[in-house]
């Protein structure tokens, strides 16, 4: 357990939790509109947010909107969304996200830090 493991609200469900529980979501300019992309491996520049790897938490987002509030501008989610549905034929569980990440092995001293 790491004391000082900094906390970040999902703006699905407004969860408080620690920030590796969480995907990074970043947008980028797609030409006229945002973009809302994962960003797997936490290290693109620009605002973020954070969401829970869960489908719910994807879905309660874009329905109050908060991707649009996190970012000030109206955003394209459907990268997120494709991601989802990658992560959902990965495998039947949750696990499939964290075995993206640790795919390169200096991913995981990020984790740690
Ligand atoms: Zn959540």
């Amino acid at each position: 357990m790491t004391a000082h493991q900094p906390v970040r609200t999902c703006i699905g469900c407004r969860r408080r939790v620690p920030r590796n529980e969480l995907l990074r979501v970043v947008t980028f300019d797609n030409g006229s509109v945002k973009t809302v992309t994962v960003d797997v491996r936490r290290r693109m520049a620009g605002r973020g947010a954070w969401l829970h790897p869960d489908r719910s938490c994807l879905a309660m987002a874009v329905k109050r909107k908060a991707f649009n509030r996190a970012f000030k501008s109206a955003v394209d989610v459907s990268e997120v969304e494709s991601y989802f549905s990658a992560a959902d034929a990965a495998g039947p569980s949750g696990e499939s996200m964290t075995t993206v990440q640790s795919e390169s092995g200096s991913e995981m001293k990020m984790e740690t830090r």
